[in-house]
């Protein structure tokens, strides 16, 4: 019998243990995917074996990319356990040519009765996927891709951060902006709760809500990042009082939520002043969030 094609990827004496894995997108496919509320999975484009079947799949690594992401700049976590509670593992492929090489797994609720395809056993198989003593182990040296056959609610999500764009490679779009414009995290961070706060979706709540004592990493991040922004204003404008101000507010970061910052910065001059521009945002975050006490901790 040939060596399964996995064996030369397989954890020897080296291997990470494997808690969360992280589907990383732009920002603009991470907007379409609060708008829908989830991530859809889609049908395989690349040269994977499996780009010729009908099968729909969402793609999730456990790897940390230290010179930048590949695929974006909004990282979705996930637990590992519940994602593979009650799913069958399939061995996919290796992408060798991949730097790293890659190592595909296809896992799916169903029995996939396919060719391209090989059922694995993380328990007796000896590949860059384990599972010893009830733990999960991967090999680190690889590029982990798990393609899911399913959608995913946004409320499966356990985890959500911004990490910043590989500034050479971008494996979903030949002129991609964001490796161009290499956004910080905090970039990125504060254009999502424009969109968050703009178009009043909660679904990502829980991820940036203020804790008991009033802070969260992501929404301190996120709303130092907008103050910034606020402070290069010229306010030269009328508006000033609490409703209108809102309101311009909101088309504000509508703008900011699709990288339109000079425009965006353009209307906030419409407002009276420093004062009212971070009050009407303030506002915005404690009534969005429920926290009526938050302020910007600075
Ligand atoms: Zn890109």
């Amino acid at each position: 019998m040939p060596q399964p094609e996995w064996e030369r990827y397989k954890i020897a004496d080296k291997y990470a243990e494997l808690t969360t894995v992280r589907h990383i997108v732009h920002l603009p496919v991470a907007r379409r995917i609060i708008e829908d509320g989830r991530i859809k999975s889609g049908l395989v484009f690349d040269k994977s074996r499996l780009n010729k079947s009908r099968i729909s799949v969402t793609w999730l690594s456990a790897n940390n990319w230290s010179l930048g992401s590949l695929y974006g700049t909004v990282e979705f976590q996930f637990d590992w356990e519940k994602l593979v509670k009650h799913k069958k593992i399939y061995w996919v492929e290796a992408m060798p040519n991949y730097h790293p090489p890659a190592f595909r797994f296809l896992m799916a609720f169903e029995d996939i009765a396919s060719p391209l395809v090989t059922k694995y056993d993380p328990e007796k198989d000896d590949g860059p996927l384990r599972r010893v003593d009830g733990k999960w182990r991967w090999h680190p040296d690889f590029c982990s891709e798990f393609m899911v056959a399913d959608d995913f609610p946004l409320s499966d999500i356990s985890g959500l951060d911004f990490v910043r764009h590989h500034q050479n490679y971008c494996r979903t779009k030949p002129d991609c902006f964001e490796k161009i414009a290499d956004p910080s995290p905090q970039t990125t961070s504060g254009k999502l709760l424009s969109y968050v706060l703009a178009h009043g979706v909660h679904a990502l709540d829980k991820h940036m809500q203020p804790d008991g004592s009033g802070r969260n990493r992501l929404l301190d991040m996120a709303s130092a990042w907008l103050s910034i922004g606020f402070n290069q204003v010229e306010y030269a404008g009328s508006v000033a009082s609490n409703e209108d101000c809102d309101s311009v507010m909101k088309g504000a970061l509508a703008l900011f939520a699709v990288d339109k910052m000079d425009d965006g910065k353009r209307l906030l001059k419409l407002i009276a002043g420093s004062a009212q521009s971070v009050s009407a945002l303030t506002r915005l975050i404690r009534i969005h969030f429920g926290s009526p006490t938050w302020d910007f901790g600075l």
